[in-house]
């Protein structure tokens, strides 16, 4: 897929024109530019039960909405709903369902995900199933009678897996079940999950679309009008909305997504290919190489391969740890999707509540770091990583 075969609305402009105008008129009072920050939690009525739109920030704020019609937009979506943090978006898709449904997840759903299904919802009597979604055979043989949802992310985390998402969609349907994509790694930029069928597209915003590594915030998006109708009520009834001050970040993040995103992927792609000939690592995990085993439905589902990548270090878990310890430009945290490239080792970061056999059954072996590739010159982290593998690495 290219950035031209996304579908754009033509009357509305491509992706690039839409991330910086779609929910964005100036001020009609002020003729500000920029969304203002509406920082009123109530609004006047002008007479009992007429206002003018907003009666309270949890129900609506001004700047929630430009933000929420900005993101439905850069998502081909109808509708989206912005949330306190990611998690909270995700929890709204859980509170869709009832005791003694099922879900089917992918296996390498992000942690937070897994503790939020495992350890939250499995005492409300949802069933939960967690399954490697490359493989269809596998999901298909997973589904159950009372299977409502499937739940992916692509690509995975940390291990960069891709799952077809048009054919989880349909197969999800034809179970008469929903299907919903964490798009956080690709972005609305790279790969559009309700074109492709899904039903519900979740976002960490705190992630590329706020871009800075300065905010917490979610989003859902959907097409159906009912899915948004009970989103909203979620929203409204159990109050986890981000403040206007966050929205306005994101929305400050979206208007250079297109931009960020090309040098994300540029520079991933260059360091993947660099490290893939280095003697000191065994395995790169990176949709964009041709070695990847899904480098094929990345190339048709996604305009490019993303800025996170992940490799594989002929290492003890010391040594490993000790090379993340070792980087200079890349700073050693966790979380992804910001201007500054991040370094972390799995197994004894993101992952690390995961016991360590299963951790290893999963392929997140000791040697494994991955990166948040960030908007830096390729070359000062390439030599960053060098001399870090020099200093940590006999
Ligand atoms: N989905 C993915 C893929 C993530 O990586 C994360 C956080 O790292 C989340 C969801 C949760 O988002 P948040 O931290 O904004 O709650």
């Amino acid at each position: 897929m290219t950035h031209d075969d996304t579908p754009d609305d033509a009357a509305d402009g491509r992706i690039e024109t839409r991330a910086i105008h779609a929910g964005q008129d100036p001020d009609e009072e002020t003729g500000a530019i920029m969304t203002p920050i509406y920082a009123s939690s109530t609004y006047v009525q002008d007479g009992p039960g007429d206002h003018r739109g907003y009666e309270y920030s949890r129900t609506g704020n001004p700047t929630r909405s430009a933000l929420e019609a900005n993101l439905a937009d850069l998502e081909g979506g109808e509708y989206g709903r912005a949330f306190a943090s990611g998690m909270a978006g995700i929890n709204t898709v859980l509170n869709l369902l009832e005791s003694g449904d099922h879900v089917l997840a992918g296996e390498d759903v992000y942690g937070g995900t897994h503790r939020l299904f495992e350890q939250v919802y499995e005492d409300y009597d949802l069933e939960f199933s967690f399954v490697d979604t490359t493989d269809l055979e596998a999901v298909e043989a997973a589904v159950r009678p009372n299977t409502e949802l499937v739940w992916v992310e692509t690509p995975t985390n940390p291990l960069l897996r891709v799952n077809d998402i048009a054919a989880l969609a349909d197969l999800a349907h034809e179970h008469d079940a929903l299907c919903a994509v964490d798009n956080t790694f690709a972005t609305p930029y790279l790969q559009q999950p309700l074109d492709l069928g899904a039903d519900v597209v979740s976002h960490s915003l705190t992630k590329y679309l706020g871009g800075h590594s300065d905010l917490v915030a979610g989003a859902l998006v959907t097409d159906d009008p009912d899915l948004d109708e009970r989103f909203g009520f979620y929203q409204n009834s159990v109050g986890a909305t981000p403040g206007p001050f966050d929205c306005f970040l994101v929305l400050r993040g979206t208007k250079t997504l297109p931009v960020r995103m090309d040098r994300h992927c540029e520079n991933a792609r260059a360091l993947a290919r660099w490290l893939d000939d280095h003697p000191d690592v065994s395995d790169v995990y990176y949709p964009g190489l041709e070695s990847h085993p899904q480098h094929d439905l990345a190339a048709e589902q996604m305009a490019d391969f993303g800025g996170m990548l992940s490799f594989e270090l002929d290492a003890s878990l010391e040594e490993a740890a000790e090379v993340v310890s070792s980087t200079d430009v890349f700073t050693l945290a966790e979380s992804l999707g910001g201007v500054e490239s991040l370094i972390e080792q799995p197994a004894t970061m993101t992952h690390a509540a995961i016991p360590a056999e299963r951790r290893r059954e999963a392929g997140l072996t000791d040697g494994l770091v991955r990166v948040s590739v960030g908007l830096e010159h390729v070359d000062d982290l390439r030599t960053d990583l060098e001399s870090a593998f020099d200093t940590a690495l006999e």
